[in-house]
């Protein structure tokens, strides 16, 4: 097997990881460093949770130390673009990390904070420059930053910018770069239009593909229960109340939804918060700290606010609506499956939903096993504390669905439904399910 040593990184850096506590390279990391240090351009198709940040931070920080040179007043030595807000914290956060004690400055700017201090710091310049397009465009047009010093440019998650509308940014910012740069690029997907904005950036890269999307599902335990849209606020309730949690993130396809799940989650008496585009920036952070330290144990997300989102732990992925593209639903049960750890992702399926769930399973090739309504759901649902979530239903009512209410109810004390009792055949990896206390496991 390939060890750090192998890969030629340096004593700093093997210190760093050793801190870390990373003792084997993820395969990303044993594909691409080694290029990388040599100065090689690379495309990458790989997710969040295949170590990408480290296999292309590792040899950066090498080559930018390796090289010293003062701060480009005003500029970067090295430019790192993510989709999102969260995504870009958490990677300069892991080039402090991995830096450590190498003198290195890391920034990292994004939109909904003051872009004041943000002017002073580049002003003074940088080595490494972690931004979203839109505040990188703004800084640009303020005069507060120029890309001329760029060495080693990396653009993350090319498909969310793309589905995110950047392709405009990014071209302005193609034609701001240095022609003579070292390009990193890398994708969860890399469809056409893909591989063709990659090519705009990059001079014969290095190719390097691993854990193609749909393979991370085959280490997720994948339920769904079948559900009125009116009933999934008290069918989530009562789980959640149920089931042993160690950490779960909860999806909703849009914010007003999230926030309604939160307000009726608190009635209940369980404690949760909600992070999507229409929060503040300030109070996104606050929830996705609290989620990290465990303060708060359920997180309710908006796919793009959850994008990249790293934390450990994450025991259950809820999909209270699932997701109109499958890619999606595989990045959103990969959250449970970081770093090769394995969980327990639970879809609640509306009538209209089903065709989704259809493409779902044809993209993953997993069937998801049928987790019935819990016993007494009827009565249950009744007796928590907001009856009005039944008068809410915008489009229930004429979804009884397959396993609706009608459906055959758990056997017996359901404290564990989603204990994994896999129908022959379905999934391929057994054994491995992170349990998090309570009892029923394998
Ligand atoms: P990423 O795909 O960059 O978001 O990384 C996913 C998670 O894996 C992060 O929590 C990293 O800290 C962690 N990680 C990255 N490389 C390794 C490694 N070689 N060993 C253990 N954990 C790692």
């Amino acid at each position: 097997m390939t060890k750090f040593t192998d890969l030629g990184l340096s004593p700093q850096i093997l210190a760093a990881l050793a801190a870390k506590g990373y003792d084997t390279p993820t395969p990303i990391q044993v594909q691409s460093i080694p290029a990388l240090i040599e100065g090689r351009d690379l495309c990458g198709i790989a997710q969040t949770g295949t170590g990408k940040t480290a296999a292309f931070a590792l040899p950066s920080i090498m080559r930018l130390t390796a090289n010293a040179k003062p701060r480009p007043p005003g500029g970067c030595r090295m430019l790192v673009l993510s989709p999102t807000r969260e995504l870009a914290a958490q990677i300069a956060q892991s080039f402090e990390d991995y830096s450590k004690g190498q003198r290195l400055s890391v920034g990292v700017v994004f939109g909904g904070m003051p872009i004041g201090r943000q002017i002073k710091m580049c002003g003074q310049g940088l080595d490494v420059l972690v931004a979203t397009p839109g505040r990188l465009i703004d800084l640009i047009e303020q005069r507060a930053l120029n890309l001329r010093h760029v060495e080693i440019f990396v653009l993350d998650e090319a498909d969310q910018m793309l589905d995110l509308g950047f392709i405009h940014a990014l071209k302005q910012i193609d034609r701001l770069l240095p022609k003579q740069r070292q390009s990193l690029f890398f994708s969860a997907t890399m469809p056409k239009t893909i591989a063709e904005l990659g090519s705009r950036f990059l001079t014969n890269p290095v190719q390097v593909a691993v854990t193609p999307v749909a393979s991370t599902a085959e280490r997720v335990d994948q339920y769904a229960t079948f559900v009125n849209q009116a009933e999934k606020q008290a069918l989530l309730t009562i789980v959640l109340k149920n089931e042993p949690i160690e950490r779960a993130l909860v999806f909703s396809r849009t914010k007003h939804g999230a926030d309604k799940i939160v307000k009726h989650l608190g009635a209940a008496g369980i404690r949760s918060a909600a992070i999507h585009g229409n929060k503040s920036q300030n109070a996104r952070m606050d929830a996705l700290d609290a989620f990290k330290r465990g303060d708060i144990k359920i997180l309710v997300a908006t796919d793009i606010a959850a994008r990249g989102i790293d934390v450990s732990g994450v025991s259950h992925v809820f999909n209270f609506d699932l997701p109109n593209v499958p890619e999606q639903y595989v990045h959103r049960i990969g959250r449970t499956a970081r770093a090769g750890a394995t969980g327990i992702a639970v879809s609640f399926i509306a009538g209209e939903e089903k065709g989704w769930l259809r493409d779902i399973e044809k993209l993953t090739g997993v069937k998801l096993q049928t987790a019935p309504l819990p016993a007494d759901f009827a009565t249950k649902a009744a007796g928590l504390p907001k009856p009005a979530f039944v008068r809410e239903a915008p489009h229930g009512g004429r979804d009884a669905g397959r396993g609706g209410r009608g459906a055959p109810a758990a056997p017996t004390g359901e404290k564990r439904r989603f204990a994994p009792k896999r129908a022959p055949g379905v999934g391929t990896h057994r054994g491995a399910v992170k349990r998090s206390g309570g009892s029923g496991g394998r």
